[in-house]
């Protein structure tokens, strides 16, 4: 499929520009621009994220996110998605305790002096020494991991620090009845073959969100891997707006 094709390719530029986007991606450069009051590059980044999910969910993670595309190299060594469970939290977790320290720093130092999106970089590149070449491999380790030994897009289901941001946008859309990006489905077509569950890197129940027309699990990253698989053409995108929410 061409639309894969492309979203593989894109994902493949954002995992080779990684040595130059890491540091805008980081968590823990919030935290030590945040010590001195400055907006750092990841500050603005996740602010971007959480406010484009609004509108467009979780597309980033498909479509350019480097954790993502070293991910769906991972695919070569282990292709079967984990399942959903409890371990799904662990991210949540370890985002409620991120932010609140970021938010403790920016309010314990009570001003912002300055906006500086290139933060600790050398002339925009993220990876410039020995020292971030460490930071680097540590961080690419870090994601592959999960991946290798839990299976598709493991580290986005139970890890991902930027992931939080996209889920918390996308309920406030629903919060605020707001139109947004949606894989929606013709349920009179389907034909209860499942193949849409079985390439969803998610493992999200998609056959069964097609009843209530549109997959509306915050879990979606909007890959379209079931849009493209689908023999009967079920599911699309489309700008929907929301009345109610069925999935978490
Ligand atoms: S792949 Fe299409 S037809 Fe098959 S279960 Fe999913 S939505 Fe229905
Ligand atoms: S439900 Fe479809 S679009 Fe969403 S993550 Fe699964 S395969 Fe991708």
């Amino acid at each position: 499929m061409i639309h894969q094709k492309i979203r593989r390719l894109l994902l493949l530029l954002s995992v080779l520009l990684f040595p130059v986007t890491l540091y805008y991606f980081s968590p823990a450069l919030i935290i030590s621009a945040g010590i001195k009051g400055i907006i750092n590059g990841s500050f603005i980044i996740f602010s971007i994220m959480l406010i484009g999910s609004i509108f467009c969910g979780r597309l980033f993670c498909a479509y350019l996110c480097p954790a993502g595309g070293l991910q769906e190299c991972a695919v070569l060594v282990k292709e079967k998605a984990p399942k959903q469970g409890w371990r799904n939290y662990i991210k949540y977790i370890i985002w409620i305790l991120w932010i609140t320290a970021v938010i403790f720093c920016y309010v314990s130092r009570g001003q912002v002096i300055k906006v500086d999106f290139f933060y600790e970089t050398e002339n925009g590149i993220s990876v410039s020494n020995i020292y971030s070449y460490v930071i680097y491999y540590g961080i690419v380790f870090l994601i592959l991991i999960p991946a290798l030994v839990g299976g598709k897009r493991a580290f986005c289901h139970y890890f991902c620090w930027m992931a939080p941001f996209m889920v918390f946008g996308t309920k406030l859309r629903r919060m605020f009845h707001l139109p947004g990006l949606h894989i929606a489905a013709d349920k009179k077509s389907c034909i209860s073959c499942h193949r849409c569950d079985s390439v969803c890197p998610m493992s999200i129940d998609v056959s069964k969100s097609v009843e209530i027309d549109c997959i509306d699990s915050t879990e979606c990253i909007q890959c379209g891997a079931c849009v493209d698989t689908c023999p009967k053409n079920v599911l699309s995108y489309r700008m929907i707006r929301k009345e109610k929410s069925h999935g978490k």
